[in-house]
């Protein structure tokens, strides 16, 4: 098989299953115990703990595990309305966020939130000057993801970050870092969001397991589960201990390989981009700053065809986010780009172990796809 669905979730290495397993077979203990068993297991939680926030550059207190990227998105949102609500009732977020944010958002319309969903243009990109323009006195939030899951662009939060400042400082930024971590530079501090969401297994970790930094603006935050007081009193429930093993190795893999993986990475991207330009009709859609995320469109031929085609084949990419299969991406379809280019865009995305012989896999099918089938629109 030809896994080129990294963005979609990425394989899991031996050393983060074998940490997993570890704690699983040998370190079966509550970390709110209060006997050995109990106290070993809260020291361990607080390593990994240590290990993430380590990562992302910001203090151990200030992360919070979750179940999922998708928790920490839809925490972040309401706990920054929360926190802002006599501030105002107006959210600026963008079209093309993950459906984790935007539906949070249409939730918080039917509580009466106004929210302003900015599009980029047709290639994807979003600058920090539109997103301040959208920003009034009665905004609580703004939420813009660091890099898009279906483009690879990267939107500037830490300009966005700035501009809010003489803008409207009460303005509270969530960025769902999900796709850009360990990805694309950054940390906590030179983004200057308050709010960052990440999830594991974009990173080689296991699914069902993220985190949510919450920065020292976020005063007081509202728990999102209350019961036991773990993670601060902020998200009450056993902590998913094995879970956490393996996000805390899969971040330390991560970053043993970092510069390398990204470059080798961002090397194989440029090397896709050139033997797919010479397919003819394929276009580019988003050449996005991203390492691992390539979008491009074969006018004519829809993108579920050429995926299911290549599914037949063992190579795995994606028509637009696999959290959409089936429906037109909502992100494909904020570009505004013709029906025919947009019908056809597809996904391909790398991870450190893929290489260029893979690449070429995929290429030749796809021209043969492009050579062999007819256009059906
Ligand atoms: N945000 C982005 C940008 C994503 O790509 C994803 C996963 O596809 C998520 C959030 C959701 O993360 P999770 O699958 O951990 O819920």
């Amino acid at each position: 098989m030809i896994y080129l669905d990294h963005a979609a979730t990425t394989p899991v290495p031996r050393p983060v299953a074998d940490a997993m397993y570890t704690v699983l077979t040998e370190q079966s203990g509550n970390p709110s115990s209060q006997y050995a068993l109990g106290r070993e297991m809260k020291k361990q939680v607080e390593q990994w703990r240590a290990a993430v926030a380590e990562a992302l550059g910001c203090e151990a207190r200030q992360l919070c595990f979750t179940s999922c990227g998708t928790e920490g998105d839809n925490w972040a949102v309401a706990a920054a309305c929360w926190q802002n609500r006599r501030l105002g009732t107006h959210i600026v977020t963008t079209a093309v966020e993950h459906s984790a944010v935007l539906e949070t958002c249409r939730w918080m319309e039917r509580q009466g939130y106004e929210v302003t969903y900015l599009r980029p243009d047709q290639g994807g990109n979003l600058t920090a000057g539109q997103v301040l323009e959208a920003v009034r006195p009665d905004t609580a939030l703004v939420s813009v993801m660091l890099v898009n899951n279906e483009l690879g662009n990267v939107y500037p939060i830490a300009d966005i970050a700035r501009g809010l400042a003489a803008r409207n400082p009460q303005t509270l930024l969530h960025t769902d870092a999900v796709q850009g971590f360990l990805k694309v530079p950054f940390s906590a501090k030179t983004l200057g969001a308050d709010l960052i969401t990440l999830s594991a297994h974009k990173i080689g970790g296991p699914k069902g397991v993220g985190a949510l930094y919450l920065g020292p603006r976020m005063r007081n935050p509202r728990p999102l589960l209350a019961g036991g007081g773990q993670e601060f009193g902020l998200r009450s429930g056993t902590e998913a201990t094995a879970q956490l093993a393996g996000f805390a190795k899969a971040v330390e893999l991560r970053r043993a390989d970092g510069e390398a993986a990204l470059s080798r990475m961002a090397a194989l991207k440029a090397y896709a981009m050139e033997r797919l330009a010479a397919i003819p009709d394929l276009q580019l859609i988003a050449g996005g700053q991203a390492p691992h995320i390539l979008a491009v469109s074969l006018p004519g031929w829809p993108s579920q065809n050429i995926v299911n085609d290549l599914d037949a084949q063992g190579i795995c990419i994606s028509a637009g986010s696999a959290c959409h299969q089936g429906k037109p991406s909502h992100v494909v379809a904020a570009l505004g780009l013709p029906k025919r280019v947009a019908a056809g865009v597809i996904r391909i995305s790398f991870g450190p172990e893929t290489t260029p012989a893979e690449v070429d896999a995929c290429v030749q099918a796809l021209r043969t796809h492009r050579e062999t089938r007819m256009p059906m629109l």
